[in-house]
């Protein structure tokens, strides 16, 4: 499912989409290809030069194809098929894990901020 793009695709301007969910959010969301959820309704880009991964719902395009499968399952969900639903969880799966690896380093570096000032404050005072 990965598309990359011709040398001729590749011009000097960086391959943009604008999502067009201004003010329809009232309307029917399957009338509209590209989702009205907040959670996709963001500009993507996609440097010059660079692979696109682009989307076969909605033509969005991607610069990583994880970040391609994530949107599909967010954002095209009912028209899935079964091997994208299970690239969708998988994919998901392992952004939670990131997410709490970060959290943990987050919060490591928060704990060793803090001692590391009242050590200062100790020695100093
Ligand atoms: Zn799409």
């Amino acid at each position: 499912m990965t598309t990359n793009t011709t040398p001729a695709e590749d011009d000097a301007s960086h391959d943009r989409t604008v999502p067009t969910t201004d003010g329809d959010r009232d309307g029917d969301p399957h009338t509209n290809p590209v989702a009205s959820d907040a959670r996709t309704a963001v500009e993507t880009d996609v440097p010059s030069g660079a692979s696109v991964h682009r989307c076969a719902y909605c033509d969005r395009p991607f610069a990583e194809e994880s970040y391609l499968i994530l949107h599909r399952g967010l954002a095209h969900a009912d028209v899935l098929s079964e091997t994208e639903r299970e690239a969708f969880a998988d994919a998901y799966a392992e952004e939670e894990a990131d997410l709490g690896r970060f959290r943990i380093v987050a919060l490591g570096l928060l704990v060793l901020l803090y001692f590391g000032f009242l050590f200062t404050f100790a020695v100093v005072t």
